[in-house]
C-alpha cells in the first residue's frame, strides 16, 4: 500500500514480519531507497507501536551478503547457476537417492522464518508433500510443540491454542516467558510494555514466575524465582490449593469439562509445602497466589519458552490450561481466549479433517514420536549419522538454520558434510546453509506480498491486514513459493510419476498464495462467501485498508469451536496422566546437582530475533551481548568478576564467554542468549563474523528432551562453569 507524496518520494505501508507482532509500519521511499521506518499510527493492531528490529527491513534489504542468484558449492567456492540448472540439479539428485534408498531418505528441515511468510508456508507445503518424505523436521521442536501437543488432546486441534486477553485481565501470571521484550510469542501483542502498565493502571496484577528477573519481571508486581524444570511442580501446587480451599469454579464450561474429579486427586499429593524444596519457592507465597490467581475477577496464566522447552513442556501446558480452566478464566473476556480471524486456518484445516496427529510413527534410532506429520528434530542428527535402512541421505532446508538453533548444533555439524547431498532455500551462507550443496535463495520481505497467515491465529485481538510489496522484484529473482513450484515440477520431469493430472495441475498453477489468501478471507466465517451483496470481508475490502481492519476483542466461542468428539473438553488425557509418574519419578530420586553444576537457560534480547538480523551492524554493535549472566553468589565462589572469560561445560560441549555478575539470576542458574556463534569457517555473513559469540547449543543436549511431546529441553541444562584468564577489566 503505497501513497506518493512528492515526485519521487512515496510512504508504503504493511505490516512487519520479523516478530509474532504484527505492528504496522510506514516506510518513507525515494526511488529504491529506504528514507525512514516508522509505526503506522493508524495501524488497525499497533497503533504506532515499532521496536527497534523493525529498521532491520531496510538492512536486510541491503544486505550485500543476501544471495540473489542460485549457487552452487564447487571446489574452488560458490559459484552463480541459473535456476533451470539449479532446479534441475536439486529435482535430479533428490529423486536419484529416493529411488536408490527410499523417499525417506530425504529429510527435510523447516526453520521459524517460513511461517512469517504466508506464500513460503503455502508453496513449502504443496513441496513437501511433492517430494513424498515422511522424514519431517522444524522449528517447532525446539520452541512451542508442548503447546500444541495439549491444543490437540484438550481441544481438539494442534493449532486450537487459547491467547491471554492481554487488554482486559486483571491478573496475568507468565511463567517462563518475557513478553516485553518478545512482544509476545503464541500471543501476538505490539506494545506489550504499554499493555501491561494498562493492567496495572486499571488496577490488576502481573505476576511473573521466572528464574531470571527478566524485563517482564522488572515491570511486575511480583517476581517469584523458580528452578528450572519444576514449573510442573508449581502449577501442581498452585492446583491442589484450588481444590483444597473449594475456589474450582470453572463457570460457563463446567457442563462441558469431564474428568474435573480426577484432576483433584492427581493434585491432592502436591502441597505447596511438598515441593517446596525442588522449586524453592516459599509455600505460603504459592498459597497466596493461587488464592489471589482464583479469586481475580479474571485472570490467565500464560507459560512460554521457559516452561515449553523443558523437560516437562507438554505437562506445564497443561497444567497452566487447567488452572485457568477451573478458575472459569478459559474462553471468558480477560482470560484465555481463541482468535476468529479473518482467514479461518484452523476452521478450514479441521474442515478438511486436519487436526493433528500423535505417534502415528517413530524415529528410526530413538523411538520418538510424530506429532503433526513431523518428527523432534533433536533426532536429526542421530538419523543421518546411524547407518542402516532408513538412514537420511539427502536434507533440504528451509529459511533454517538448525545448526545454531538446535540441541548439540555440534552434532548437527558433524552430520551434514556427510550427507551425499544438501540443498537450502535460504538467502545466507550462514552455519547450517554452508553444507549445502546448492542455496536456492528467495527474494526479502520488502518484494513479495505479506499476510499472517499464522499470527492472527495467536493474536490478542481480531484484525486483519494485507500488505503488497514495496520494491518489485528483480527479473531472475524467484519468490520462495515460486522456488517451490520450480522444484516440485522438476521433481516431476525426473520422476513423472509426480506430475499431477490435468485438473490437480491447472489448480496448483491457478490457486496462487494471494488467490489462496482471497479464497480463505471470502470462505472465513467473516467473509463474504459467494454471495455478491454480501458485506462481509473480501481480500478486495481488506486491501482497501490500508491501515489493516480491527475486527474487535476475542469473543467467546466455545463449544461451538471445540474440535473434540461431542464438543467436550477432557481434562485428563491418558498421555498427560502417565506423565505424571515421569514427574514424580524425577523428583523422588535424587536428581541434587553436585555443588560445582549450575542449571543453564537461554534468554531473548531486544535487538535480535533468535538467530536472524546479526549480520546488520546496527543490532551487533555496542556492548557484547553474547554473556554468561551469573549471580554474584556463584560468581564469586568460582573467583569470577564481571568480563572475565569463563569455561562452559556441559555433556555435550564447551564454550569460553565472558560473565555478566548481576542479581537478576537465581542463585545456581547461569543464562546464555541463543542464535550467537558465529566463529565457524565459510560463512558470508561479514558482519556477524565479526561479533561471533558462542552457539548455547553447543552446550544443550539432544538427548535432554520432554519424552512425552518430543520438544527439546533447552532450559535447565546441568553445566560446570570456570574461570578462564581476564576478558576484560570490569
Ligand atoms: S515488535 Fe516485531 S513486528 Fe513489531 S516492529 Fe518489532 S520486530 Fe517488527
Amino acid at each position: 500500500m503505497s501513497a506518493t507524496i512528492g515526485t519521487d518520494e512515496h510512504i508504503h505501508y504493511r505490516t512487519c514480519h520479523l516478530c509474532e507482532a504484527m505492528c504496522g509500519v510506514e516506510i518513507r521511499v525515494r526511488d529504491k531507497e529506504i528514507l525512514s521506518i516508522r509505526g503506522d499510527e493508524r495501524d488497525a493492531f499497533s497503533r504506532g507501536h515499532i521496536c527497534p528490529k523493525a529498521l532491520a527491513l531496510k538492512d536486510v534489504h541491503e544486505d550485500p551478503d543476501r544471495l540473489r542468484k542460485p549457487v552452487l558449492r564447487t571446489a574452488s567456492g560458490w559459484e552463480e547457476i541459473s535456476w533451470n540448472e539449479a532446479c534441475d540439479e536439486v529435482a535430479k539428485r533428490l529423486v536419484d537417492i529416493q529411488q536408490r534408498h527410499g523417499n525417506d531418505a530425504v529429510a527435510s528441515y523447516i526453520g521459524n522464518p517460513q511461517v512469517h511468510s504466508f506464500a513460503g508456508l503455502l508453496g513449502g507445503a504443496k513441496f513437501l508433500r511433492a517430494l513424498r518424505s515422511r522424514n519431517r523436521y522444524s522449528a517447532t521442536s525446539v520452541d512451542q510443540l508442548p503447546h500444541h501437543f495439549v491444543a490437540y488432546f484438550l481441544y481438539g486441534h494442534q493449532l486450537m491454542i487459547p491467547i491471554p486477553d492481554l487488554d482486559r485481565t486483571r491478573f496475568l501470571l507468565v511463567i517462563g516467558g518475557n513478553p516485553v521484550v518478545s512482544n509476545g510469542s503464541l500471543m501476538s501483542a505490539p506494545d506489550v510494555a504499554r499493555r501491561l502498565k494498562d493492567l496495572r493502571a486499571r488496577g490488576g496484577r502481573l505476576v511473573v514466575v521466572d528464574p531470571r528477573r527478566t524485563e517482564t519481571a522488572e515491570i511486575a508486581d511480583t517476581h517469584l524465582f523458580v528452578k528450572p524444570g519444576t514449573d510442573a511442580l508449581l502449577l501442581l501446587a498452585m492446583l491442589q490449593v484450588i481444590f483444597e480451599e473449594g475456589l474450582v469454579a470453572p463457570g460457563a464450561l463446567a457442563d462441558r469439562l469431564d474428568g474435573l474429579a480426577e484432576v483433584r486427586e492427581l493434585c491432592r499429593p502436591h502441597s505447596p509445602e511438598s515441593v517446596a524444596a525442588a522449586t524453592g519457592i516459599d509455600p505460603h507465597k504459592v498459597r497466596e497466589l493461587a488464592r489471589d490467581f482464583a479469586r481475580a475477577e479474571t485472570a490467565v496464566c500464560y507459560g512460554r519458552m521457559g516452561v515449553s522447552t523443558q523437560q516437562f513442556g507438554a505437562l506445564c501446558q497443561w497444567l497452566i490450561q487447567l488452572l485457568n480452566i477451573v478458575t472459569g478464566n478459559l474462553d471468558q473476556p480477560g482470560g484465555a481466549m481463541f482468535t476468529r480471524p479473518a482467514f479461518d486456518i484452523l476452521g478450514l484445516a479441521a474442515g478438511f479433517g486436519q487436526r493433528g496427529s500423535f505417534d502415528k510413527r517413530r524415529t528410526r534410532v530413538r523411538g520418538l514420536p510424530e506429532f503433526g506429520s513431523e518428527f523432534p528434530v533433536s533426532a536429526l542428527a542421530e538419523e543421518i549419522l546411524t547407518p542402516g535402512k532408513g538412514q537420511i541421505r539427502a536434507l533440504v532446508t528451509a529459511a533454517g538454520n538448525p545448526v545454531l538453533s538446535t540441541p548439540n548444533g555440534r552434532r548437527l555439524e558433524e552430520a551434514l558434510p556427510g550427507l551425499e547431498f544438501m540443498v537450502s532455500v535460504d538467502f545466507y551462507i550462514n552455519e547450517t546453509t554452508r553444507h549445502a550443496h546448492l542455496i536456492l535463495p528467495p527474494t526479502y520481505a520488502l518484494e513479495r506480498d505479506h499476510f499472517d497467515l499464522i499470527f492472527h491465529v495467536l493474536a490478542i485481538r481480531n484484525t486483519v491486514r494485507y500488505s503488497t510489496p514495496l520494491f518489485e522484484k528483480a527479473e531472475s529473482a524467484l519468490h520462495d513459493w515460486q522456488i517451490f513450484e520450480r522444484l516440485i515440477s522438476s521433481l516431476a520431469k525426473h520422476d513423472p510419476s509426480r506430475k499431477p493430472g490435468f485438473f490437480k495441475g491447472w489448480v496448483d498453477r491457478w490457486l496462487t498464495p494471494r488467490r489462496s489468501v482471497a479464497l480463505g478471507i471470502r470462505l472465513g466465517g467473516r467473509g463474504a462467501g459467494w454471495n455478491p451483496f454480501s458485506r462481509g470481508l473480501t481480500l478486495g475490502r481488506v486491501l482497501e485498508s490500508k491501515h489493516g481492519i480491527d475486527l474487535g476483542p476475542l469473543e467467546p466461542c466455545l463449544p461451538a469451536r471445540l474440535q473434540t468428539p461431542n464438543q467436550r473438553i477432557k481434562l485428563v488425557p491418558v498421555p498427560l496422566v502417565a506423565d505424571l509418574e515421569r514427574l514424580h519419578n524425577h523428583f523422588k530420586t535424587d536428581t541434587a546437582e553436585s555443588d560445582t553444576d549450575l542449571l543453564l537457560i537461554g534468554r531473548r534480547d531486544p535487538r535480535t530475533n533468535n538467530s536472524w538480523l546479526h549480520n546488520a551492524k546496527r543490532f551487533v554493535k555496542g556492548p557484547e551481548r553474547c554473556t554468561l549472566l551469573m549471580h554474584p553468589g556463584d560468581a564469586a565462589r568460582r573467583q569470577l568478576r564481571n568480563g572475565d572469560l569463563a569455561a562452559v561445560n556441559s555433556r555435550t560441549g564447551k564454550v569460553e564467554i565472558p560473565v555478566e555478575v548481576t542479581e537478576e539470576m537465581m542463585p545456581g542458574v547461569v543464562s546464555i542468549p541463543h542464535g550467537w556463534g558465529h566463529h565457524r569457517p565459510g560463512l558470508q555473513l561479514r558482519i556477524a563474523t565479526q561479533h561471533a559469540g558462542v552457539s548455547v547449543n553447543d552446550l544443550t543436549d539432544e538427548t535432554f528432551i520432554d519424552s512425552l511431546s518430543g520438544n527439546s529441553a533447552l532450559n535447565g541444562v546441568a553445566v560446570r562453569v570456570s574461570a578462564l584468564a581476564a576478558h576484560q577489566s570490569a
